[in-house]
């Protein structure tokens, strides 16, 4: 790289547990067979026949970055330790969910791999029968260290937060000098073979607009996921402000300078990302709005944070602990009851654009963006 402003050398580079009224499981119609032999699809319906089978586990609130649009400086006030699950925990609660429906777990953060013990963790989490899709979300600041380690335990795919291509840029956004450990963790997660590999961008106007079509190249000779994501108003950073925001129509027709959009048909395992690959590209680019184009109508997840709390909406400050529950000799039933009572309350969608909208008390690194 030639000067700090300048673009890095990248060019190289069954009805199981079926709910039919909420709070009640309707097990007992289910030949026992069937649940042993794991026959049934089980599924869980929220109140707006969504079915649920997404949990995304915040495994800590640290973060070694400090995002301008996420987190102040001098970072946020952080769960004390002896609040923070353990790992043990977090396993049983996974394992006891999976039973019921869970089947598409993210580990996210803060920064999941700052966690002391994360690849033990993964390892053990992906021996889980029932858990199909294991991901992770990580700034990759330390993925060089441990993409190698990640994949043998078992992750198969990683989406990685990125908002500049800049190295100055980085600075400025992260508050960190760190680009290029980020994109030597890109480089090292191609290598090891994790697949798909995500960049996650959020697209702020007047922040790093003028890189939307950067980022997009890169599709065309690597096999990267480039996601642009619609900037939220969460979190304790700099002042959400409607101006800032690019909706996704508008990254979209910058996205048209670049080449031709080829729209692509979603699979199962696809969030709320409206696929595209740019004719002759490599790689895919897919456009999430949260904001512009609110999914909720097809929202499949819940939330779980680093001190036991299951959270139904990210834009809602609605909690339901379990971590009490597991400290004071809780049953397995009991953490259902409490599955249960996250899916009955899981609201139709969020209030974002609507006068009743309020910002939520959590930040995300502590919710789990
Ligand atoms: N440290 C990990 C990472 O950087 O991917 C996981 C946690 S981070 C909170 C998860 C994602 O949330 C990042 O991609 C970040 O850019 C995004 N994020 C944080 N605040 C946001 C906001 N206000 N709007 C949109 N995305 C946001």
């Amino acid at each position: 790289m030639d000067n700090g402003s300048q673009m890095a050398n990248i060019s190289n580079t069954g009805i199981g547990h079926f709910i039919s009224d909420f709070g009640m499981l309707v097990l007992d119609l289910i030949p026992q067979s069937a649940i042993r032999n794991r026959k049934l699809e089980n599924m869980l319906l929220d109140p707006f026949r969504r079915k649920i089978n997404y949990l995304r586990i915040s495994v800590t609130d640290r973060c070694n970055l400090r995002c301008r649009y996420c987190m102040p400086e001098e970072g946020i006030t952080i769960i004390p330790h002896e609040e923070i699950l353990t790992y043990e925990e977090i396993l049983r609660i996974v394992r006891v969910f999976a039973i019921e429906g869970i089947s598409k777990i993210r580990l996210t953060g803060g920064e999941p791999l700052v966690r002391k013990g994360i690849v033990d963790f993964v390892s053990r989490l992906s021996q889980i029968e029932e858990i199909k899709d294991l991901s992770l979300t990580t700034n990759g600041i330390l993925l060089k260290e441990f993409a190698q380690d990640l994949k043998k335990a078992g992750l198969k795919r990683i989406n990685i937060s990125l908002d500049s291509l800049k190295k100055e840029r980085f600075f400025q956004i992260t508050r960190k000098d760190d680009f290029e450990s980020v994109w030597a963790g890109i480089e090292e997660a191609l290598r090891v073979g994790l697949f798909p590999i995500k960049i996650n961008m959020v697209a702020i106007q007047g922040m790093n607009d003028d890189e939307i079509e950067s980022f997009a190249q890169l599709t065309l000779h690597l096999p990267l996921i480039i996601r642009y994501i619609e900037y939220m108003p969460s979190g304790n950073g700099e002042d959400w402000k409607e101006i800032n925001m690019l909706t996704i129509p508008q990254i979209k027709s910058r996205l048209e300078n670049v080449g031709k959009l080829i729209p692509i048909p979603s699979d199962r395992w696809d969030g709320p990302a409206k696929r595209f690959r740019i004719e002759g590209a490599l790689g895919e680019i897919g456009l999430i709005g949260p904001v512009s184009s609110h999914f909720c109508d097809d929202c499949n997840r819940l939330r779980l944070t680093p001190d036991g709390k299951i959270r139904t909406c990210l834009f809602s400050d609605e909690e339901i602990d379990v971590k009490e529950l597991l400290r004071n000799g809780g049953s397995d039933r009991d953490l259902k009851g409490q599955l249960l009572v996250a899916l009955k309350n899981k609201p139709e969608r969020h209030t974002i654009n609507t006068h009743q909208f309020k910002k939520c008390q959590r930040n995300m690194s502590a919710i789990g963006g």
